[in-house]
């Protein structure tokens, strides 16, 4: 029987993404630093918010976030687990609405505001066609979610294990015994605002994080679609033809070999 390993895009191991959220003036030098050290971000924004003073305005929505994404982070920031089941709908939906007219495209990712959900919420979310929603619950490891509704980071990047953790993500991988290496992802979140007087310590995180061979730099959304087409392949029951009938090359580690499922194809490769 053929073994298959996922391997994100270009046969990587490593995946960095970001979550940013409130949308304040403040992602503006936040995002010219990620720029300059090819990061991505998934940045949430509360749209009711947007063109108040510290926020930033609807007509620089598209300049401003080109390249990373923008997803949802309810219309007012409200707490939700405070609002009946229409209302927490009310909140997403509206959000949802506005920011894709501003942005032309589907916006299907979401943070939770306070970090706060639970199951009734989350049936709601799921019900407004969100995809992924991220809590703030730092799980300190680097694990891709079981439930993406449930997506919990790893940490808070002013956690006081950050650095650490990102040392323990760069360890050296058991080349010899390629199948031992899992696909991790490093996760941080937080508000553009907590650099106001420090930004030289977000440049001081990119300079750890960033320019790795080894890492796919990521927003949330396109870990989320790649994940789930991964989960796509139709494989025969031997292992031994695997089908991609989705839009995206899908890179595998087949039999403890590299190996490329292009978009559309199915492979027959030896057991
Ligand atoms: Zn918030």
């Amino acid at each position: 029987m053929v073994e298959y390993f996922m391997r994100f895009p270009n046969f990587k191991t490593r995946a960095v993404t970001l979550s940013y959220d409130d949308g304040t003036v403040f992602d503006r030098e936040m995002v010219s630093i990620l720029n300059k050290y090819g990061m991505k971000c998934t940045f949430n924004l509360n749209s009711n918010l947007l063109d108040r003073s510290r926020y930033v305005s609807k007509e620089e929505v598209n300049s401003l976030y080109k390249g990373h994404e923008v997803a949802v982070h309810t219309f007012t920031h409200k707490h939700l687990h405070s609002l009946s089941s229409g209302g927490v709908a009310l909140q997403i939906i509206k959000d949802r609405e506005l920011l894709e007219s501003i942005t032309g495209n589907i916006v299907k990712g979401m943070a939770y505001p306070f970090g706060l959900s639970d199951d009734s919420i989350i049936d709601t979310v799921r019900a407004c066609g969100i995809n992924y929603s991220r809590t703030t619950s730092s799980t300190l490891d680097f694990s891709l979610p079981k439930d993406f509704l449930r997506w919990n980071p790893t940490c808070y990047h002013a956690h006081e294990k950050t650095d650490e953790l990102i040392e323990e993500f760069f360890e050296k991988e058991d080349i010899d015994h390629p199948w031992r290496v899992r696909p991790k992802v490093f996760y941080m979140y937080g508000h553009s605002y907590e650099f106001e007087n420090n930004f030289d310590r977000l440049e001081d995180l990119c300079k750890k994080l960033a320019g790795k061979e080894s890492v796919w730099y990521a927003t949330n959304g396109e870990i989320f679609d790649y994940v789930t087409e991964y989960k796509r392949l139709d494989f025969s029951l031997k292992g031994e033809i695997v089908h991609n009938p989705t839009a995206t090359d899908i890179y595998t580690l087949a039999n403890g070999k590299n190996l490329l499922i292009p978009a559309g194809k199915t492979l027959r490769i030896e057991e």
